[in-house]
């Protein structure tokens, strides 16, 4: 089944998508918890979180965090919060590994 990233990717339902490329997608977070939230994860969805990525292909894990850097640059002041929730426990809803990148006033988010 593809996961509701995965069809985002395809389209079929929609998101506000702030960067796209080969390899990786942005958009923003449905449920805002920053100013700003977006979400960068790889087009492709063999990766269930971030240790599996890192396992089998570091450089999109290196690509996730540059575009989030970049992102990061064009969205707030450049300085930003990465999170990868890592299993359900950890509050992972969506298994197809995303990064969470919260920027611009984050003394006012529920996760400082
Ligand atoms: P996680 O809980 O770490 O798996 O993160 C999943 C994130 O995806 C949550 O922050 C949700 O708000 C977000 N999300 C779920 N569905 C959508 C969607 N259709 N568009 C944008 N963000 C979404």
């Amino acid at each position: 089944m593809p996961s509701i990233f995965s069809r985002i990717v395809a389209r079929e339902i929609p998101a506000d998508i702030v960067f796209e490329n080969d390899r990786v997608i942005a958009f923003r977070d449905i449920a805002p918890q920053a100013p700003v939230h977006l979400l960068v994860v790889p087009k492709s969805q063999n990766f269930a979180n971030v240790a599996e990525l890192a396992a089998a292909d570091p450089e999109l894990l290196a690509e996730v965090v540059s575009t989030a850097q970049q992102l990061a640059a064009e969205h707030a002041n450049g300085e930003f919060r990465l999170v990868f929730n890592s299993g359900e426990t950890a509050g992972q809803t969506v298994f197809h590994v995303h990064a969470h990148v919260l920027a611009g006033g984050l003394s006012e988010s529920s996760l400082a």
